[in-house]
């Protein structure tokens, strides 16, 4: 990354399971601190709500190789199947004018990030229980069967062991507003590396 780095603003990478609620954090987050989202790449079909270009940027295989290979994404990573990626330049650009720029990635993503860029703050987002990581992903209306459902639950629980290893800050979705303020007081120092 290039710029004056008194200037420069704040990565942050916001990972968690699926269903866990990162997305709503993420965008109320975006919204008090005026911060970028990035906005992903991914091979994966949209899904009946999304937006081609606001939730992400849908290309085929073929596209995303040659821009991987081209080095066009600052991480990117295979997760159920599919590709995603953050492409680079607008982070870049965001960071170099002083922003926040949030990164809503998966762990595999968020550890290439810390490679890169050692003072990206990594955040992991936890549910309550369980049973709860469960239920909030039946109650996603996707209209996945049991098997792939299983699977995203057998992925999270993997997740969860890696960030543990790897994260800087984990946050407990019991409550919305204060997993939000949560996130808030780590981006703005006031919450030192496992507090
Ligand atoms: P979904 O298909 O449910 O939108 O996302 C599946 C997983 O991919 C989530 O954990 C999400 O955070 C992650 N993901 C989304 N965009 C990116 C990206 O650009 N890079 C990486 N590494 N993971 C991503």
């Amino acid at each position: 990354m290039t710029g004056n780095p008194e200037k420069n603003g704040k990565l942050v990478v916001i990972s968690g399971p699926s269903g866990v609620g990162k997305s709503t954090i993420c965008r109320q987050v975006v919204e008090k601190r005026d911060a970028f989202l990035s906005v992903s790449v991914t091979t994966r079909n949209p899904g009946a709500a999304e937006v081609n270009g606001r939730d992400y940027r849908f290309i085929s295989r073929d596209e995303f190789e040659a821009r991987a290979g081209r080095g066009e994404f600052l991480e990117y990573a295979d997760v159920f199947g599919n590709y995603y990626g953050t492409p680079r330049p607008p982070v870049d650009e965001a960071i170099s004018a002083g922003r926040i720029v949030i990164l809503e990635i998966d762990v595999q993503g968020g550890l290439q990030v810390k490679q890169r860029c050692p003072q990206a703050e990594l955040i992991f987002i936890l549910p309550p229980q369980r049973e709860d990581l469960q239920k909030r992903m039946d109650g996603r209306g996707r209209g996945e069967d049991e098997q792939s459902r299983k699977r995203r639950l057998q992925a999270a629980e993997k997740e969860i062991a890696a960030a543990r290893q790897h994260y800087d800050h984990f946050v407990v979705n019991d409550d919305l507003a204060s997993a939000v303020q949560d996130v808030i007081d780590i981006i703005d120092g006031k919450r030192k590396k496992y507090d």
